[in-house]
């Protein structure tokens, strides 16, 4: 077997779970292998209720004097029931789970695990998972993988799908002797099967260091090559500056601030200069990037060449073309749009790119793989990334081949300290838009417990009958993954949301595992104001403009990264009323209150990154990701920071002795790197 091969291959993977495989983005072994855990669980042994800490997970052993009750509210099924461990009576709940009518018996024992809770004196456990003693068994004592999973694919499925993989994996090593040994690193073959079964918490963090080392280190060995490489780059289209973007800048209904400006006749004089543009504008949430992205289209649709607008999301992708359709009506603006999303139809597809290729369109917004993959340009001149930090060397040469070398530019949210930028983004030239716009009120912030819920709830209900909108944020999109306990969830929590406030009010919920179609759907209602709470994932993180909401309540925010929440933060006050965000700790732990505390006193997203960094240690390294700051996997810019720089000081050293990697000391990773170009970095051949 080879780690080329399709999963359906292995030993117990039919057409069917291979389906629900390539459904996660698994089709190879090695995709597998590489697939790494979310989270770890230890299965401690089941307690008595009365030992129990308030909000913890644990295994009680229960038995059920009577059976359960289940009942119909709206559109969701309840069930609800007693369990005793002798000493002390617990209240159940079930939600959606009919098919737990049969398997809970009157009279008999089983173990449940979940969340304990303590209201007014009584226990209670929300959706707990139901073990028998022998499957509970197995558990104990192991540290055990939690993979991300999606409906009908089961944890243990993954594990052993990987266990197989893992046993035709063999991976020559290919750091030099002297790095492993200065750094103590074991190889990464021992490394990857250690990151997926870790005998214990040691060998996680051997494997864990062994390959954060190598993201990181293949990643700025990637960039710090991109650089000489971007640097010697003419640019095919040739610019000058034009009337439309200063017109376009004195029509706008706000006058632009003075770091849009700067950063503005940054663009412009790249844009103008000969060789092509790569550059960062980096601005907190709201400073107001999106203008800048349209002006520099402007400059190059003036110029008669094409522009292309690439976001993460196809929402964020939608909203872009709106409010480029718009400001085109509105000013009369030579543009001529086309959203290229994987919404539109196949025959709308064809239809667009003749009309790119042909050059009757030349703004082209869409997601990333759209943009680049399939579609030939008449005169592509720009590519703008919106929140996103990479368009690496790869991708400009599929441009590229195309037509000739375009402009980059790309625009991020992601506060990043100034010592990581430096480091992070050595290939580009960086902007920073570091002043907000005036007359906006800051939003006010609180830090709550669970405890306040209901009045958070009275608070939604106030601010709707205002005029005005809401989102919930929750971190799940379902319940049922295993290690999820205690974290709200989308599904559930929008159906709970609609029995509690008013009828009148229109909540809807919003994930990424949603169809595009209704998705956009979704949004769109949201955006005009049909729906008035919006239940979500971090699906909106990005990007997403609706002035109009004015308050923000995010569940378990202490499992949240701060500059994540920064970012969640950054979709409220962008109108003129004064808005609101309400961060829901879970958790009784002083740190995530400490952690919390920071966001309530600052809207600084730069600060908030600063302080983050000095408030986290080690520990903790797999309950918060900072997701979306960049695109390791394991690696997390701001935890990990200490070896990062460490690693960027190795890299420095290793092309100073051997720039090209002739060495017979480097040539096993020149082989890894020649062969291993499908990889999130894009490899040139060295
Ligand atoms: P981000 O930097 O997060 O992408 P946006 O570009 O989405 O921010 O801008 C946020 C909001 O601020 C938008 O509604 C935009 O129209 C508005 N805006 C942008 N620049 C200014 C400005 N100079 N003065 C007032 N409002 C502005
Ligand atoms: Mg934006």
């Amino acid at each position: 077997m080879k780690c080329s091969d399709d999963i359906i291959r292995l030993k117990g993977i039919g057409e069917k779970t291979a389906k629900l495989f390539y459904r996660i983005g698994i089709h190879t072994t090695e995709d597998l292998l590489f697939y790494y855990p979310r989270d770890y669980q230890t299965f401690a042994p089941p307690i008595k209720i009365g030992e129990a800490a308030k909000d913890e997970v644990v295994t009680l052993e229960l038995f059920l004097p009577a059976s359960f009750k289940w009942k119909k509210v709206r559109n969701l099924s309840i069930g609800s029931g007693i369990g005793s461990d002798g000493e002390n009576r617990i209240s159940i709940t079930y939600f959606n789970t009919p098919y737990l009518k049969s398997r809970l018996v009157a009279g008999s024992a089983y173990l449940f695990r979940g969340k304990i809770k303590k209201e007014n004196g009584a226990y209670h456990m929300d959706q707990p998972k139901i073990y028998t003693w022998a499957e509970y068994e197995e558990k104990m004592g192991q540290l055990q993988p939690c993979y991300n999973l999606t409906a009908g694919l089961t944890n243990r499925t993954v594990a052993k799908a990987v266990e197989q993989a893992l046993n035709c994996y063999e991976e020559e090593e290919y750091l030099p002797t002297d790095i492993l040994q200065e750094y103590g690193l074991i190889s990464k073959t021992r490394a990857v099967y250690q990151i997926h079964f870790p005998k214990d918490w040691d060998s996680l963090m051997e494997a864990r260091k062994r390959l954060v080392f190598d993201e990181f280190f293949l990643f700025l060995l990637s960039i710090r090559r991109m650089k000489e490489y971007n640097e010697m780059l003419d640019a095919d289209y040739p610019m000058i500056e034009t009337a439309w973007t200063k017109r376009f800048i004195e029509g706008l209904p706000y006058r632009l601030t003075n770091a849009q400006l700067k950063v503005w006749e940054e663009i412009e004089r790249d844009l103008v200069g000969g060789k092509c543009m790569n550059r960062l504008v980096q601005g907190d949430v709201g400073s107001g990037k999106t203008v800048l992205a349209f002006l520099a289209l402007l400059l190059v649709v003036s110029n008669g060449y094409q522009g292309a607008l690439m976001a993460p999301t196809e929402i964020l992708a939608s909203q872009h073309f709106e409010q480029i359709s718009s400001m085109t009506r509105e000013y009369n603006l030579p543009f001529k749009p086309a959203l290229l999303t994987g919404s539109v139809s196949a025959v709308g597809k064809k239809e667009l790119y003749r009309k790119i290729e042909e050059g009757e369109v030349n703004v082209i917004i869409g997601t990333h793989a759209l943009i680049q993959e399939k579609v030939s340009y008449k005169n592509l001149a720009l590519v703008i990334t919106d929140e996103q930090h990479r368009f690496g060397v790869r991708q400009r040469e599929s441009l590229s081949e195309k037509g000739g070398q375009a402009h980059v530019l790309v625009m991020s949210a992601t506060p990043i300290p100034r010592t990581l930028a430096i480091i992070l983004y050595g290939d580009l030239h960086l902007s920073v838009v570091d002043e907000l716009p005036a007359h906006r009120l800051p939003v006010k912030n609180c830090v709550v417990s669970t405890s306040y819920r209901k009045k958070a709830y009275e608070f939604i209900t106030k601010e709707v009958r205002k005029g005005n909108q809401a989102y919930v944020i929750c971190p799940m999109v379902e319940a049922g993954d295993e290690g999820t306990e205690g974290l709200e969830n989308v599904t559930d929590y929008g159906e709970k949301l609609k029995n509690t406030l008013p009828a009148d009010i229109h909540v809807e919920i919003l994930h990424g595992k949603m169809k595009p179609s209704d998705k956009k759907r979704i949004m769109d209602a949201f955006a005009s104001g049909d729906i008035h709470v919006l239940v979500s994932t971090t699906v909106i993180e990005v990007g997403i403009n609706v002035p109009n909401a004015t308050v923000m309540m995010i569940e378990n925010a202490e499992r949240f990264g701060l500059a994540q929440l920064h970012q969640l933060r950054g979709r409220i006050g962008r109108g003129k009323e004064q808005s609101y965000c309400i961060f829901m700790n879970c958790s009784d732990k002083n740190m995530s209150m400490d952690r919390l505390n920071i966001l309530n006193k600052s809207n600084d997203g730069f600060y908030i990154a600063e302080e983050d960094l000095k408030l986290r240690g080690p520990g903790d390294l797999f309950g918060i990701r900072q997701s979306g700051a960049m695109e390791f996997k394991l690696a997390d810019i701001y935890q990990d920071s200490e070896v990062l720089k460490k690693v960027s000081m190795t890299v420095d050293r290793l092309l100073l002795e051997d720039e090209n990697l002739e060495t017979e000391r480097c040539a096993p990773l020149k082989r890894y790197l020649n062969e291993n170009t499908g990889n999130f970095i894009d490899f040139r051949t060295i």
